[in-house]
């Protein structure tokens, strides 16, 4: 039996780090949690490292109680010693599944130090997706994509010639207001929006697929991944989530890849790259009556995925500027500061104000990242 993989589970205590710890549980012949962290949930992450007997722990917040913590646990805190565990030299393999532009700074982290990274944070792509794809050109690292539908498009494209690759079609779920009229979205409550169809997740990434905001990023970080310019992706509503995503070839021929709604697949599909191995829940059932219908998005109810679009076009900063007015709007949003449908608006008007510059640098990102959040913040204001 060859040796079990090591690895490092950032964002243990989200919606994407308890998938990743039910693969976990059904392949312990296999796989060897090294280090975990969380931003502020100690109780959680102290249960997690209590389970899996996990060496190293990390928390964003200082912890309030430390010596909970078993003594054979390492326990640390703040943004560089989250990079430490993200390079641990025992490491095989690091999942990212921080949400928001804060699971840049690991992933580069691993990636430099020659990890292999299994990412779920699409947001890093999105902000950084050239440093970070160079970042792991150097150093021969891979990333192996955790979303489902990256996921998908990776499975559909092994043992591809490049040359064979024509474009890609992403599918969306549609969200929580996919059948609602349009001129009621106005009124929609957050309640409404974190009740997603068909996915259980994390409250940012639900709400990102209310607005679409989230497919738009997916476009963007389809783009670092595949090496596909924005004419060459296509955006389907398909509402069962079954088909995560489909590769056309130029010979005109289509790969999809179908499996249930669970974020199970694609994280042990992408953990055990490239072994294949029983599941952790059951595959589709062909018996049953699978309606898998595709139709194309409608432009007037999803104003997120326009503009996601455009910044992509766009280029050079415009992304960035995307993510970060998304993340200030939906963190409005959530705190009842503005309606749903203000969120693109907010976007709108904070990609207005930017200037065409390309950050080059991990500090010049930062810093234009936070000029862009104070931008969206003073957006947000003016709308109260
Ligand atoms: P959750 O909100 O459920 O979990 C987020 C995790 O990140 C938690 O462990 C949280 O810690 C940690 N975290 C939050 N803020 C910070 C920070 N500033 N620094 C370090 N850690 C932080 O998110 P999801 O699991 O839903 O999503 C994670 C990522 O995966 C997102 O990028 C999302 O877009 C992507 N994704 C998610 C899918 C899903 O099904 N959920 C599907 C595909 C992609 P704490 O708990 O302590 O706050
Ligand atoms: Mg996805």
């Amino acid at each position: 039996m060859s040796r079990r993989k090591k690895f490092v589970l950032l964002g243990a205590t989200g919606s994407i780090g308890e998938s990743t710890l039910r693969v976990l549980r059904k392949h312990p012949d296999k796989l060897e949690l090294l280090g975990v962290s969380a931003n502020q949930q100690e109780e959680k992450l102290r249960t997690i490292v209590h389970e899996f007997q996990v060496p190293h722990a990390h928390l964003g917040t200082s912890p309030k109680n430390p010596e909970a913590f078993s003594s054979a646990t390492t326990l640390s805190s703040g943004s560089s010693n989250l990079n430490a565990l993200a390079s641990h030299d025992d490491a095989d393999v690091v999942v990212v599944a921080i949400v928001g532009s804060a699971g840049l700074g690991p992933t580069l982290a691993a990636l430099n130090a020659g990890k292999d990274v299994v990412l779920a944070n699409k947001e890093s792509l999105v902000v950084g997706g050239k440093l970070v794809t160079e970042a792991a050109r150097k150093s021969g690292a891979r990333i192996i994509p955790a979303d489902s539908e990256h996921n998908a498009i990776h499975q559909c494209l092994l043992g591809q010639e490049d040359r064979a690759l024509d474009s890609i079609i992403l599918t969306a779920s549609g969200g929580a207001f996919r059948d609602l009229p349009i001129d009621k979205l106005k009124d929609v409550s957050l309640e409404q929006a974190l009740q997603h169809p068909n996915w259980s997740m994390g409250p940012k990434v639900t709400i990102d697929s209310a607005t679409m905001a989230n497919k738009g990023l997916e476009l963007i970080e389809a783009h670092w991944l595949f090496g596909l310019p924005p004419g060459k992706m296509e955006v389907v509503i398909h509402p069962p989530s079954i088909v995560h995503a489909m590769v056309r070839f130029i010979d005109g021929c289509c790969l999809a890849q179908l499996s249930p709604p669970s974020m199970t697949f694609a994280l042990q599909n992408a953990l055990l790259f490239p072994e294949r191995h029983h599941g952790v829940e059951k595959s589709l059932d062909f018996s049953a009556n699978l309606n898998l219908s595709f139709t194309p998005p409608c432009e007037q109810r999803y104003p997120c995925l326009r503009l996601a679009k455009q910044s992509l076009a766009q280029g050079g900063c415009f992304p960035l500027g995307f993510n970060a007015a998304n993340e200030v709007a939906v963190d409005a949003f959530r705190m009842n500061r503005i309606g749903f449908v203000q969120i693109s608006n907010i976007i709108d008007a904070t990609l207005n104000k930017l200037n065409a510059i390309e950050p080059l640098t991990i500090d010049e990102l930062h810093l234009l990242d936070s000029q862009i959040r104070e931008t969206a913040e003073t957006v947000v204001n003016s709308l109260n």
